[in-house]
């Protein structure tokens, strides 16, 4: 593996060779720390930073959390000991270019003919400029999600003002075909979210007639990939890939969002918005012309809500996808062993005594609960397993994490429990770094037990 005790001093000596042509200086006494008291201060940081989960390690299989690549760390640490600021080209015209190289690949990827788009600090911020184009272009309209999709679109509507409708989901958690064509009778949709891959059960909405659907009625459709993006590289309905279809319609939606820094190998603060239309860079600046967004001085600083930003994200991206391309052999080897152990997982749930399925993974994301009658029990047993798990011993811990469903949500996977409550956690697993597929077997083990313990 890529060694950083190696790589990182050669970030320092590159940037330090560069800041010498400029002739030498005298740091400020007021910056001068004595090393003694940064050796304390450092210890002591590193001994705060202990307190985490082991986010790296295979048998972490519980919430969206891994470190990220280290190319990602070299390209960011490099970028940083310069710090551009990718808010205006002459904020770093180095990183800002490599930015719109990262966007324009992400845009290929998904196969948009065209695009406009660039990097932003969350998925968050991505999926609010997406909304707040939603109501610039089809102003006093409400903007319709599935109940499943993340929070962020009910409280970012709220944000901009704008009537925000949850449509139900039917029981694999996509968002239900009739219930949005209901809505849609109504005239008051103007833009349909569709999310590829839920941030709870990683389900797939079926983009492909949402699309179909939205355009018959003249709405918009933006598609949330924050979390599943990155697995249109194996969207090859393959034993080890995703299912094609609803990737494969991505080119036909007005925006996206998708965030690097879940499923792209990278630090917190990378998360990416693509428009279809170029001309929509209109609403960020209105008093330049239409023609100006689709020429090739683009100036991310006129078409994002945001102002400054790492240039250090668009280096660590770049870097990244210099050495793991946007391919199904690049990026996508490092998904597609999720994607296995993820049905491996699913297929040793459906045989266990202890535990069952709640339902059939999509992406790379386990739900899975014990074998019990009711939902009391079921919620007592989920969260006994969740800590007797994470406890002990850190060589066997395994970390994995809670859902919390409702009785309806499992009355429609026929789950046969008991009403007793309204609610039950269940237990939910993300697979995302590809060194868990070969601990699948052993983790389900090491759960079943503490779930026939109990
Ligand atoms: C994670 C996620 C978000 C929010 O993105 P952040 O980067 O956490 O701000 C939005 N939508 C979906 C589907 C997500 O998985």
């Amino acid at each position: 593996m890529t060694d950083l005790t190696q790589w990182l001093p050669r970030a320092v000596a590159a940037i330090e060779r560069w800041q010498s042509e400029y002739g030498p200086f005298t740091t400020h006494p007021s910056l001068a720390v004595a090393d003694d008291s940064l050796a304390r201060a450092f210890d002591d940081l590193t001994a705060r930073l202990r307190d985490n989960y082991p986010f790296f390690h295979p048998r972490y299989v519980g919430q969206m959390l891994k470190p990220p690549h280290p190319a990602a760390v070299l390209g960011y640490v490099t970028a940083m000991l310069v710090n551009p600021n990718n808010h205006a080209l002459d904020g770093g015209p180095a990183t800002a270019a490599m930015e719109k190289d990262v966007v324009a690949r992400l845009a290929g990827m998904f196969g948009l003919p065209q695009h406009l788009g660039h990097l932003t600090s969350s998925g968050t911020i991505a999926n609010l400029e997406a909304l707040f184009v939603a109501r610039e272009s089809h102003p006093g309209k409400a903007v319709a999600y599935s109940a499943d999709a993340h929070y962020t679109h009910a409280r970012m509507c709220h944000v901009l003002g704008i009537d925000g409708v949850a449509i139900p989901t039917d029981a694999g958690g996509r968002m239900d075909l009739f219930a949005l064509e209901q809505s849609l009778a109504s005239g008051h949709i103007g833009t349909v979210v569709a999310t590829l891959g839920t941030t709870g059960l990683g389900a797939l909405d079926p983009l492909p007639e949402v699309v179909a659907m939205a355009r018959a009625y003249g709405a918009r459709v933006h598609v949330d990939a924050a979390y599943g993006g990155f697995f249109a590289l194996i969207a090859d309905d393959s034993p080890e890939g995703v299912a094609s279809a609803p990737f494969a319609a991505v080119a036909d939606a007005d925006s996206i969002v998708i965030d690097p820094h879940k499923h792209g190998l990278q630090p917190y603060g990378c998360g990416a918005v693509l428009f279809a239309d170029p001309s929509v860079g209109r609403f960020y600046v209105h008093d330049s012309p239409y023609t100006y967004f689709s020429s090739d001085e683009l100036h991310l600083g006129e078409i994002s809500l945001e102002c400054s930003r790492a240039g250090a994200a668009a280096a660590a991206l770049w870097l990244t996808l210099e050495v793991l391309p946007l391919t199904a052999e690049g990026l996508g080897a490092a998904l597609r062993p999720g994607r296995h152990g993820a049905l491996e997982w699913h297929r040793l749930l459906e045989r266990s005594a202890a535990l069952r399925p709640y339902q059939a993974p999509e992406l790379d994301i386990v739900t899975y609960l014990p074998r019990r009658t009711s939902m009391t029990e079921v919620d007592a047993l989920s969260a006994s397993v969740f800590h007797a798990a994470g406890a002990g011993d850190p060589r066997t811990q395994v970390h994995v994490a809670t859902y919390a469903v409702t009785a309806a949500q499992a009355r429609a996977r026929s789950l046969g429990l008991r009403e007793d409550a309204d609610a039950t956690r269940i237990l939910r697993s993300v697979v995302m770094k590809p060194e868990s597929a070969a601990d699948i077997p052993a983790i389900h083990a090491r759960l079943e037990l503490l779930a026939s313990d109990a």
